[in-house]
Formats: C-alpha cells, structure tokens, sequence
C-alpha cells in the first residue's frame, strides 16, 4: 500500500467555511438567537466505546457511560462524513474508548484524509505494539497522533493508566517512529500529552528527554480534568500549584478558574458524533445525555440544522446550561502549562 502525500493545507472551501461557522458564532452572541452559517469546521468522531484500561477520571474508565457499547463501521462513518461539505477542516478521532481498537481505524483515516481533512487521533499507544498497525496509520495520511502517556516511568505512567503496560507503550512508540523513518516521512506528528497531576510533576524533564530519545516531535503538558470534583480527589491528584492546575477548591468541591459569563462557540463550529451515530453538543456529554439527532438515520447537515440543536443552541444563551458546561475547557485560558 502506497504512502499518502503529507498534509495539505485546507483548502479555499473549508476556510471560507470556518470563516462563515465562527461568524455564525459570533452573530448569534450578539442577537442572542442562534444563527448557524455553514457547516461544522471541525467533527469529533468516536471511533470504539471499547478500551483495555480503566483510568481513575475517565468516565468510560470508571465504569459511568450508561450508553450501549458500539464500534462505527468504515461503511457508517463515509455515510456520516461524505453528507458533510465542504469536509470538515479538522477531524478528531476519539472520544471515549481507544481508537485503535476499532478494525478499520486506517481505512477511516484514509478515507478523510483523501478529502482534505487534517486527521487526528488520541492513543493510549499499546495497540501500536503491533508494527502493522503503526504501519497502516502513516500510510493512510495520519497528520498528527496525540500520545496520551502520563509519565515517563511505568511507576507513575500506570499509577493513573490502570492496567496498562509501559513496555508496550515504549514498543508503540518506537514503532511508529520506525515506519516513519523508514517511509522518509514527518507524518503523522507525533505529539506526547502528558497530563499533570501531583505523583508525576517530578518526571515533567525526565518526560522530555525521554520523548528526544525515542524520536517523538514534543511534549505537551495538560492540566487534569477531574471527573470527580470531591475536595479528597482532588488533593490526591491536582498539583499543590495552582497554576498547575485549572481548579480551585471551593468548601468540599474543586471549581473550574473560569468566569461565569463565557459563551460556547463550540456548538457552531463542531459537533460530536458517538460510535452508533448519535450527535451530541461535544465530548464533554461523555454519556450522550444530549442527543441532537442521529446521523446514521438523516443526513448529518439536517440533524446540524435541526430543531434540536438549535433547541440546545437557544438553551446555551441562557443561564440554564447543563451541568457538563459547568466541568468543559471553553473559555478556559490554562489548559496547556509549562511545569
Ligand atoms: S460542555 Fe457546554 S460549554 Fe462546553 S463545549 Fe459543551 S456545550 Fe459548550
């Protein structure tokens, strides 16, 4: 299988249509209706419900999603993505559950990828110990592989990536590095997340030079986001610093540093879209508590238009939000940090 060209530059349709989505955004603040112009700059496509680990703060890992388990097929998901044009500038391609786990992961990259869209995926990195996995991602045009690895030890990797293997990550890792060197390709980029929470602020370095020795491209540091804001949760896992962290402990809860006045542009720029096709606002409606339509059951731009979503468009210029915006990154300022 051939390699892709690396990525492209979006094309004059999608900026004109990020343009017209945040104009959208923008007049809809100001008229306080919800005006929707064009289509979602950016999808966020779940790929598996299904993963191998049981993280702490995930609530798919802690055993919350009541939604039925699904896995998109490659047949689904160009239903979904081919009734949205122009294609989306960006697509993102995880939500809960571990991406890799679905089967035909590279032909849905490939298939965005051909259309214009820069593609890119969150991993837990283990199912790229197989070398044909990694093998499959470059070729199918992956621009950027986000490496969700929380420290730079096993000790305290695992300490929060429960059930997780070290040394399959080091295998995932050196083998996507491998192919990329061998194909004479920079793609996919390859970007090592590393969330900061108390027990691993101390290999936040150690992080850095080990990302040079393995041949990923950078280190990012990400504040936590807690699932569960109780005042002992927090103390366990945010940093002492607080800006380490984006929570400040109120009484009994930890608080988002936010202002209460911010408005979600998100709502006309993106969307989510669960494995069984069910769009929800974002991936903060980790259960899909807020279903908008179904896009494997009318085409995805007349669920975007629908009565729904304007319906929660109208509720979000309100003051009655649903408790998921009360926990999100939308306004936040510090969500990437330098330890
Ligand atoms: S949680 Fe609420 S504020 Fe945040 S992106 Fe979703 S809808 Fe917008």
């Amino acid at each position: 299988m051939s390699t892709q060209h690396p990525p492209r530059l979006p094309t004059a349709g999608q900026l004109l249509n990020l343009a017209l989505a945040y104009l959208g955004a923008g007049l809809s603040r100001l008229v306080r209706r919800p005006v929707v112009l064009g289509a979602p700059a950016m999808l966020m496509v779940e790929p598996t419900t299904a993963c191998q680990l049981r993280c702490p703060h995930c609530a798919l890992g802690r055993g919350e999603l009541t939604r039925p388990a699904a896995r998109l097929t490659l047949e689904e998901f160009r239903r979904i993505w081919d009734a949205v044009r122009p294609a989306p500038a960006l697509l993102q391609l995880w939500n809960q559950g571990e991406p890799l786990l679905n089967p035909e992961i590279a032909a849905i990259i490939r298939h965005a990828a051909s259309s214009g869209a820069r593609v890119v995926l969150s991993t837990n990195v283990e199912p790229l110990e197989k070398e044909l996995l990694a093998a499959e991602l470059v070729d199918a045009g992956l621009h950027e592989l986000i490496l969700s690895l929380d420290g730079a030890t096993a000790e305290s990797h695992l300490a929060y990536r429960t059930g997780g293997s070290f040394e399959k990550v080091e295998r995932g890792v050196r083998n996507i590095v491998a192919v990329r060197r061998e194909r004479g390709v920079r793609h996919p980029k390859l970007t090592w997340q590393f969330i900061l929470f108390r027990h691993n602020l101390p290999e936040a370095d150690e992080a850095k030079r080990l990302a040079r020795r393995w041949g990923v491209d950078r280190v990012v540091f990400k504040t936590a986001q807690l699932e569960d804001t109780a005042r002992e949760e927090g103390e366990r896992w945010l940093p002492e610093e607080p800006r380490l962290r984006r929570y400040d402990l109120r009484g009994d809860r930890w608080v988002l540093r936010r202002g209460a006045h911010f408005f979600c542009d998100r709502i006309y720029t993106s969307a989510t879209v669960l494995a069984d096709g069910r769009v929800v606002p974002c991936c903060f409606d980790k259960d899909g508590s807020h279903v908008l339509g179904n896009a494997l059951e009318q085409p995805f731009p007349e669920v975007w238009r629908g009565r729904a979503y304007q319906a929660f468009r109208r509720r979000m210029l309100t003051a009655d939000r649903p408790g998921m915006c009360g926990n999100c990154t939308e306004g936040l300022r510090n969500l990437e940090v330098k330890p």
